[in-house]
């Protein structure tokens, strides 16, 4: 069967993660929502990113937090207000789910001091939280040890373990989410890092429109960059097997 979960050699599996965050630790964006472990604020750079370009949520990120610091200033706003501060990032489907969010976790605002929950199916469980979000919370905010996978992220896990996968088919979705599992990292703290690496590397090496593997920080454990010579290979302790 063309698209069962691929059995993930531990040594490729290895030396993919620690390619991957050293790459990361050196090339990293220093983008706002990467300095905060605060739920809420990683909540709304979640929603802002699902549609839009990073460069332009950057110029609205830090201004709707302005104008609502918390997830309770969110729910006492009229949902016109949270409208307002959304304008100019489109899709305001995003607001709209926000603020009835906020306004279910945090009983209308009335409830101060209630945030986001750490756990991925709790957060599934709120309005308008689907798989990918609740893992960005989870790992992004509370450093959980949760996968998360967005279309930038699976077409990185298809590349380097899975080549023979259709992502866009049921299965290939489910076995996706299965790499991006069984490759975390064994603490929630070198997961955040894993997980914005993968995302990183989706953005600005692995893109859609082209694969720089000439410069890939993973080219050697990946089973859709051009072939390595043998030596190449033996530095990261595992061999091509395409
Ligand atoms: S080697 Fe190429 S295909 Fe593989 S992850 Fe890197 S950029 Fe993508």
């Amino acid at each position: 069967m063309p698209e069962q979960t691929p059995v993930i050699d531990p040594k490729r599996r290895a030396a993919f993660g620690r390619r991957l965050r050293a790459w990361y630790r050196r090339n990293a964006r220093d983008l706002p929502w990467r300095r905060t472990r605060d739920a809420y604020e990683v909540l709304v750079s979640e929603l802002m990113l699902q549609q839009t370009q990073v460069s332009r949520v950057v110029t609205y990120y830090g201004e709707f937090l302005e104008r609502f610091p918390t997830l309770a200033d969110v729910a006492r706003a009229k949902p016109a207000r949270v409208m307002e501060a959304w304008e100019g990032l489109g899709y305001y489907a995003r607001a709209r789910n926000l603020h009835k969010l906020a306004h279910h976790v945090t009983d209308g605002g009335r409830a101060e001091d209630r945030t986001l929950p750490a756990d991925p199916d709790a957060l599934r469980a709120l309005p308008g939280i689907g798989a990918y979000t609740a893992g960005a919370v989870a790992s992004f905010a509370y450093e959980r040890r949760a996968p998360l996978v967005d279309t930038n992220v699976a077409r990185v896990l298809k590349r380097v373990f899975a080549p023979m996968i259709d992502v866009k088919s049921s299965r290939g979705h489910r076995a996706v989410w299965q790499i991006a599992e069984a490759i975390l990292p064994r603490t929630g703290r070198a997961t955040w890092t894993h997980n914005q690496a993968l995302m990183e590397l989706g953005a600005l090496v692995c893109t859609a429109r082209v694969a720089h593997c000439e410069r890939c920080p993973v080219r050697a454990v990946c089973r859709s960059a051009p072939k390595l010579t043998r030596r190449a290979a033996r530095t990261v302790g595992t061999t091509q097997t395409r």
